[in-house]
């Protein structure tokens, strides 16, 4: 839910969650859950009543949040159609990425403008939401607004940060060889191409932004798969897939 409240420790909970809470889950009062509201902020809770959807929470006690992840990744991908672009976002929350940065550059096949941009915002930052709730993260991946490419590239220009762009076509470089080459850093960007691949000119444009193009082996993957493989990647060399206290 959203930042979280408590009048008199009562928390009102509407709307789909209270209907899932509710209807889905068939709690009621006297049962006890754990209230997250996105920003870190962790509770138990303990029902005291429930209408038709909405309910009423007594806030108990706050809970320490579960550390986030040491590396902090920021994935950025083309825009893709709906369906890819969901699976990409929903995992990259799962993984503990730290933030989706998407893009349209020259080969971009979905181009997003107005009320559908806005409407498509919310629906990912809703997916972001619940994978976190799902992974037990306490806040979720960060879903950013698209943004031309050349404006990506400019803003990661002067960061401090380990860049990295995916590009299948690198011979000289692999993911692999820049994790195990580089002193470990605690943030990364990576970019991914659209469906159809970047131009040449862009992964240039990329390399005079700090990016250093790595491949990812033969096999050409598809753009989501490419996001799951290098988010997966770098928190294995990285970041914090493994029980190892960092
Ligand atoms: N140019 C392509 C394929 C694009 S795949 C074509 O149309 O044939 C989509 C994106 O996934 C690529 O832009 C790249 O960022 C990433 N990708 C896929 N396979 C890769 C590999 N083997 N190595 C590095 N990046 C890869």
């Amino acid at each position: 839910m959203e930042r979280i409240q408590p009048e008199e420790g009562l928390v009102r909970v509407t709307g789909s969650e209270a209907r899932h809470m509710i209807r889905v889950l068939r709690m009621g009062p006297g049962d006890r859950l754990v209230l997250m509201d996105g920003l870190g902020a962790r509770y138990q809770a303990v029902i005291r009543t429930v209408g038709r959807d909405q309910a009423d929470l007594l806030l108990e006690r706050t809970l320490p949040a579960p550390a986030p992840s040491p590396l902090e990744i920021t994935i950025c991908p083309s825009l893709l159609k709906s369906r890819p672009m969901d699976l990409l976002i929903q995992k990259s929350s799962e993984l503990g990425v730290a933030a989706v940065q998407p893009y349209t550059s020259s080969r971009s096949v979905v181009h997003l403008e107005g009320k559908r941009l806005e409407s498509r915002l919310r629906h990912w930052r809703e997916i972001a939401r619940n994978a976190a709730k799902q992974a037990d993260r306490a806040v979720p991946a960060r879903v950013d607004r698209p943004e031309p490419f050349e404006s990506l590239l400019a803003a990661w220009r002067d960061r401090q940060a380990s860049r990295v762009i995916l590009w299948e076509s690198e011979e000289a470089s692999d993911l692999k060889k820049f994790l195990r080459g580089e002193g470990r850093a605690g943030a990364v960007a990576a970019v991914v191409g659209p469906e159809g691949g970047f131009h040449p000119d862009e992964v240039s444009a990329a390399g005079e932004a700090g990016f250093s193009p790595v491949s990812l082996g033969r096999r050409i993957l598809r753009a989501e798969t490419a996001v799951l493989a290098v988010a997966t990647l770098l928190q294995y060399e990285w970041g914090d897939l493994s029980l190892e206290s960092q």
